[in-house]
């Protein structure tokens, strides 16, 4: 098994040291305010934050870009928050940063619900992929090849040896530099807005990769591609194609062939450089293509999605039969028939040996046809706890279960569940909205209120967050509680008067 990298806001091993209790968690909060906390002061331009212009940007400070572009990434509407999604991206791009030249650097991985074809990577670690992109590959080999080209640029530090080449006076341009690259995401014009009004400071270059750094990044890429097992004759597939579609837009060039030039050169050296490795024909994982078939469901209307689905599966029987299935399952809940939706279902499952996606799909059906049972909860609870022990990187199952001990009042052992998952998962907000509920349940409103601080700082609503800390501040009468959350509320209040004199 190859280690899955996991997001992380900071140093995890700061935290992963200490004694397993649910204050790691709350330390850690404290930790991410006080790098909040310092890389909204970089961006004020504070005194004590060291002198980049001369020399190139130091890994932390690269980091603190990273994280301070997340923050409003989160925060955005376009940002993809599906836990099955993401855990699939993250489990693709851990195995190529496995292989990569920085096997030990924490990436994230996350999705765009955008149409445009667009993948970029921020400095830090950071790599979004837009949904346009994923249904535009036709094999998770080629998928994999624009995540090795994108974790190349990060690992070869492309982006900041491109800004600190340009002689930035301050590192308040750093901050201009973030935004642009987030506005770069589907509008790559902005970003240059973004470079322009910098350039007041003598900049010319533009935020586009280079020629030198594009053939960096596939050279690069191409050998993490191999090193991981995939093939590598897709790099040049995926490219040439995008390349052809482009020819037929006439204009309306993909932001992804904006922000990295594309030539025939590149295409004819990745080509030559895949022809010296010996082909292995390489088939797609069976979450890749379900992965595909739930974006597809997701930017459907009900009706659509259910028209495209069956025809998918009618005479012609285009693309993975069993993730159009998936697919059609998924669409017939939604519509609320579950008699139509278990049938299918049970066709899909007899072809499917052992997949997370697909037994969850089960538990959403098993949970639908609870009135079929007996006795429903220990059913749910039965199915949700062998699953969860198959399949216990799976966020989502984890969150369903979270949801039926909430359901059947079963709080203690929903508390014990959720304890356990902030430890894994201290950056997941969904964890702490859920602890909030089942606080809510259980009649604490001290810790209702300060788990969902946690929930909205995460997602990057500063204002939310203070707010929540302020009722729990009210609310509270536990002592240790208190004083921490009374840390947590300064720092943070701090963070929005800079944010409010930067305005
Ligand atoms: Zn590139």
């Amino acid at each position: 098994m190859l280690p899955r990298y996991r997001p992380s806001y900071n140093n995890r091993q700061i935290w992963e040291l200490k004694p397993i209790t649910v204050i790691i968690t709350r330390m850690k909060i404290v930790l991410f305010a006080t790098l909040l906390l310092t890389s909204l002061c970089h961006a004020e331009g504070l005194p004590d934050l060291g002198d980049i212009s001369q020399d190139a940007i130091s890994p932390q400070q690269e980091r603190q870009i990273g994280e301070q572009s997340m923050l409003q990434i989160r925060a955005d509407k376009s940002y993809l928050d599906d836990a099955e999604i993401a855990d699939y991206l993250n489990t693709l791009g851990g195995t190529l940063v496995f292989n990569s030249s920085e096997p030990g650097q924490a990436f994230e991985f996350f999705a765009i619900n955008d149409n445009a074809i667009n993948a970029f990577a921020m400095p830090g670690g950071y790599i979004g992929v837009n949904s346009g992109l994923i249904l535009t590959t036709q094999s998770e080999s080629e998928l994999a090849a624009v995540l090795s080209h994108e974790i190349s640029h990060v690992t070869q530090h492309h982006l900041a040896r491109m800004v600190s080449g340009q002689k930035f006076d301050s590192l308040a341009s750093l901050a201009v530099i973030a935004a642009a690259i987030l506005s770069a995401r589907s509008n790559p014009d902005a970003a240059m807005a973004g470079i322009i009004s910098v350039q007041a400071g003598g900049i010319q270059r533009q935020l586009n990769f280079t020629r030198l750094h594009e053939q960096e990044a596939d050279r690069i890429g191409i050998g993490i591609l191999q090193k991981s097992g995939f093939d590598v004759r897709a790099m040049p597939m995926f490219f040439e194609r995008l390349q052809n579609a482009t020819r037929l837009l006439e204009g309306n060039t993909p932001p992804y062939l904006r922000t990295h030039p594309l030539t025939n050169d590149r295409i004819a050296d990745m080509a030559n450089r895949a022809q010296q490795i010996p082909y292995h024909p390489v088939s797609s994982s069976l979450t890749y293509y379900l992965v595909r078939a739930k974006l597809l469901y997701m930017q459907k209307s009900p009706a659509e999605a259910m028209s495209y689905f069956k025809s998918a599966l009618g005479k012609d029987k285009r693309g993975n039969q069993t993730a159009q299935r998936y697919g059609l399952v998924l669409s017939l809940l939604r519509n609320n028939d579950i008699p139509r939706a278990t049938k299918e279902f049970l066709s899909l499952n007899k072809l499917v040996a052992s997949n997370p996606m697909i037994t969850r799909l089960a538990g959403q059906l098993l949970r639908a046809n609870s009135q079929a049972q007996k006795n429903p909860e220990q059913s749910a609870i039965d199915f949700y706890r062998n699953t969860t022990l198959n399949f216990p990187q799976h966020r989502a199952l984890i969150y369903d279960y979270t949801d039926v001990l909430l359901q059947f009042k079963r709080h203690q052992e929903a508390a014990t569940l959720l304890n356990q998952q902030v430890i894994t998962y201290p950056d997941d907000p969904r964890l702490y909205e859920l602890q909030a509920r089942n606080y809510a349940a259980l009649g604490k409103p001290q810790e209702e209120h300060h788990a969902l601080a946690y929930n909205y700082l995460l997602r990057g609503n500063l204002r939310g967050g203070i707010e929540q800390l302020e009722l729990a501040k009210q609310a509270g009468n536990d002592f240790h509680e208190l004083s921490t959350i009374e840390t947590e509320l300064r720092q943070f209040r701090e963070i929005a008067a800079a944010q409010e004199k930067k305005r």
